[in-house]
């Protein structure tokens, strides 16, 4: 402990180290109390954040519309902004896809196949050929001593080409290198022409953006040209760079070994003579890993606060009495799996504290969440509260309420359905009972979140299927009650990285773990032509008492005509397929009644055959049925034909799932059916999706209410995601508020970013 003491004119000099801890700069103003016991409390008073000049020149300089660079007329200004690239800072962060070495010229004899080369010669003869079989292509020999190497171009303009590419004329050529058979290739080079007796060290001497030097390739659209483009980016990089400020605490920053941003920006762009192609490539040198992690930083440090604005406040601190919990899980006819009841203990620790709870479980189809839900609803249900479980479609709350109610039922609690579809005076007294505390436990659709729904004594929110939820719906379930507990479940099994920053403010629960007994669905690609087979698996399974799915997908813009074909083929199924079998047919259409109707009827197995459109996508649960035909399986996505199959597989009998494919799949089609061929294990689906879609379409982060990502790779770069999830996530916990002189300019960086993003936190 420094010791302090006062001057004979009252001035109290503090030490240097003080002055440090306490961030103070001359003209701070503090406020001081006296505490009861004669202590001094000093608290800086947070300035209206008054930003220095140079930041304010540096943050106007990046403001600098692309037009007023050098080299970039009104045209260029157009496409540019096209790819969203409006300002200076817009052009910095968009970064190179690639790379290519132009350090060196190879000579002809040593270029390497399957790499992007620099080599110079002479052109010796250019013509468009033609093949046998009818193919066009503009053929240029080149010449460098005694080696030949051909240039070919597969669209072209036969009169321009024959006017840059005479014989005799003498460039620098880049492009890759392919090989067939013996011969080496190289398709559409660029060319940096050589004026009459120039050399070729002159020539790179003369454009040394684009020669002797690791050379960065952009994202192209359609009238951009990369030498233009990089002419561009240099002038841009080697004036603005220098602007960009790193707002990263220093000690942050050196415990990852990063760099200042505009020493990484100069680097992606620019890098250095000596670069390691490879570590570019990857994105994995300095300069990549420090962009990522400052965008990942400023993330996490959004969520965090986002995340403390909730757990800061008051909530419900439940007890758990038992009361109907041990009852329920006497009545079940089997017991938990360790994972359902480690989630479990997770939830109820969580739901005891005196804070709102915001957890997430994820778990694979057909893992036992909804009853890990309902354990919880009944924790709350035990303490006189309510419980609001919320559901995306009518059918899945309606098979919500018939599971939950088989169950409470018989503990004596109040279970009540409310849906959309639900009106007038059976409506009024719904919400009569609910307002009145006499419903436990209310299940629905959105209704549940309507205005005119009032709870008497709300205290947990379950929501199921959490990705078509919005955080605002998440928002509006919790202001029904006074902060009650939010539970969010979701089937679709979501990478861990990815749930990290799509669901960073919801602490994460997984259930990993199926019930015993359950067998994989073997699952097959099988071509329309051979139907009658399929028909031929179904018919074997009802004989030995099974019952069977077929499928058809709804797809929006012809939702008409595609539910007319579901009904036609209901009926040609029925009527001439299998005449003998029972057939229901189940649509979006339906009433609910009706719908609720044919799936008890396949439920008590009064149906051997469910004709569906998706809507049975989430939920159903019939163990009895084996086999699943989905019919054109090309049109569904991953993560949709994955929780479809999770409907078959779920008792101990061997389930088998067709994927019917109608023509010649695309090739993203095609890789979607051979992964679902490959694994029935919904966290490889996932990443496969993840893979073959990109992170962007995956869960809409724009729905979640985050930032985009300029430069972090979801896949690449997960750990950099962990690391500045750890580093914000310890900023906050020393300065919940962002309060402290030395993180004022992170506060305000951190606004910057998130824009209006925040205000639920309170800070923006
Ligand atoms: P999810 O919602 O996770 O897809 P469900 O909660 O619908 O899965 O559970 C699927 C089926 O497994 C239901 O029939 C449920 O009763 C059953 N189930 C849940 N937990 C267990 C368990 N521990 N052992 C056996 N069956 C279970
Ligand atoms: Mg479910």
């Amino acid at each position: 402990m420094p010791i302090v003491s006062l001057s004979a004119d009252n001035l109290l000099p503090l030490p240097a180290e003080l002055v440090a801890r306490l961030g103070l700069q001359p003209g701070d103003r503090l406020t001081v109390e006296v505490d009861g016991e004669g202590r001094l409390l000093l608290t800086p008073l947070r300035q209206p954040s008054a930003p220095s000049l140079a930041d304010t020149i540096n943050r106007k300089n990046l403001e600098t519309p692309m037009q007023f660079i050098k080299g970039v007329g009104p045209k260029l200004a157009e496409v540019l902004a096209k790819k969203g690239i409006v300002t200076v800072e817009d052009a910095l962060y968009l970064l190179p896809n690639r790379y290519e070495d132009r350090r060196q010229v190879v000579p002809l004899a040593r270029l390497q196949p399957g790499r992007t080369e620099v080599f110079a010669g002479e052109v010796v003869s250019a013509e468009a050929v033609v093949t046998k079989g009818g193919r066009r292509f503009f053929e240029v020999l080149i010449k460098d001593g005694n080696s030949l190497l051909s240039c070919k171009w597969f669209h072209f303009n036969p009169a321009f080409m024959k006017k840059s590419w005479q014989p005799g004329r003498r460039g620098i050529f880049t492009g890759q290198v392919s090989q067939y058979g013996l011969q080496r290739e190289v398709h559409h080079p660029e060319a940096e022409w050589l004026t009459e007796g120039e050399t070729v060290e002159a020539a790179m001497a003369r454009d040394p953006v684009s020669f002797g030097r690791v050379v960065p390739v952009y994202p192209l659209t359609e009238g951009l040209n990369q030498k233009v483009l990089r002419k561009v980016m240099k002038e841009v990089v080697d004036r603005f760079a220098p602007c960009v400020a790193s707002t990263l605490p220093p000690a942050v920053a050196a415990r990852h070994g990063l760099q200042p941003l505009a020493e990484a920006l100069r680097e992606v762009h620019f890098p250095a003579a000596d670069a390691d192609l490879r570590q570019l490539e990857e994105g994995a040198g300095a300069g990549h890993r420090t962009l990522v992690f400052d965008e990942f930083f400023f993330l996490e440090l959004g969520l965090a606060l986002r995340r403390r604005g909730v757990t800061l406040e008051p909530g419900i601190a439940f007890t758990v009495h038992h009361t109907y919990t041990k009852p329920l899980l006497k009545l079940l006819p089997f017991s938990l799996t360790a994972a359902q009841r480690r989630v479990l203990a997770e939830i109820k620790e969580e739901m005891m504290a005196p804070h709102p709870m915001h957890r997430l479980i994820q778990g694979d189809v057909g893992c036992g969440k909804t009853l890990v839900a309902l354990l919880a609803a009944l924790v709350a249900v035990e303490n006189g509260y309510q419980v609001a479980i919320m559901a995306p479609t009518e059918i899945l709350a309606e098979q919500h309420y018939l599971n939950i109610h088989h169950w409470c039922e018989q503990l004596g609690v109040t279970v009540l359905l409310l849906t959309s579809s639900l009106k007038g005076k059976a409506k009024s007294e719904v919400l009569g009972r609910v307002a009145r505390g006499e419903a436990q436990i209310v299940i629905g659709t959105h209704a549940v979140i309507q205005d005119k729904v009032e709870f008497h004594r709300l205290g947990l929110g379950i929501v199921d299927e959490q990705h078509r939820f919005g955080v605002l719906q998440r928002g509006l379930l919790r202001r029904k009650g006074d902060n009650p507990d939010i539970l969010v479940m979701t089937a679709t099994p979501i990478p861990r990285t990815l749930a990290m920053t799509v669901f960073g403010d919801l602490s994460l629960s997984v259930i990993d773990e199926l019930p015993p007994g359950r067998t994989p669905v073997a699952t097959k690609i099988v071509s329309e032509n051979r139907r009658q087979q399929v028909y031929g698996i179904i018919r074997e399974e009802v004989a030995k008492g099974r019952q069977a799915y077929v499928i058809y997908p709804l797809v929006e813009e012809s939702e008409k005509s595609d539910l007319k074909a579901a009904t036609q083929m209901a009926e040609h199924l029925a009527n001439e397929v299998f005449p003998e079998l029972r057939l229901g047919i189940l649509h979006g259409k339906m009433k609910p009644e009706e719908k609720e109707a044919v799936m008890r009827s396949f439920k008590e197995r009064a149906l051997d055959i469910l004709v569906a459109t998706t809507v049975i996508e989430v939920g159903i649960d019939v163990p009895n049925a084996t086999v699943m035909v989905i019919e054109h399986a090309e049109r569904f996505g991953l993560s949709q034909l994955h929780q479809l199959r999770g409907r078959v597989g779920r008792g101990s009998a061997s389930s088998r799932c067709i994927l019917l494919t109608a023509g010649k799949l695309s090739e993203d089609g095609e890789k979607r059916l051979r992964v679902m061929e490959s694994t029935n294990d919904g966290f490889r689906i996932a990443e496969a999706d993840l893979e073959i879609r990109g992170p962007g379409d995956f869960l809409g982060t724009r729905q979640a209410g985050l930032p985009d990502f300029r430069v972090a790779n979801i896949l690449r770069d997960g750990r950099l995601l962990e690391e500045a999830r750890q580093e914000a996530f310890a900023v906050i916990a020393a300065d919940p508020d962002l309060q402290l002189p030395e993180n004022r300019r992170l506060r305000d960086e951190l606004a910057r970013r998130w824009g209006g993003r925040l205000e639920l936190a309170g800070i923006a």
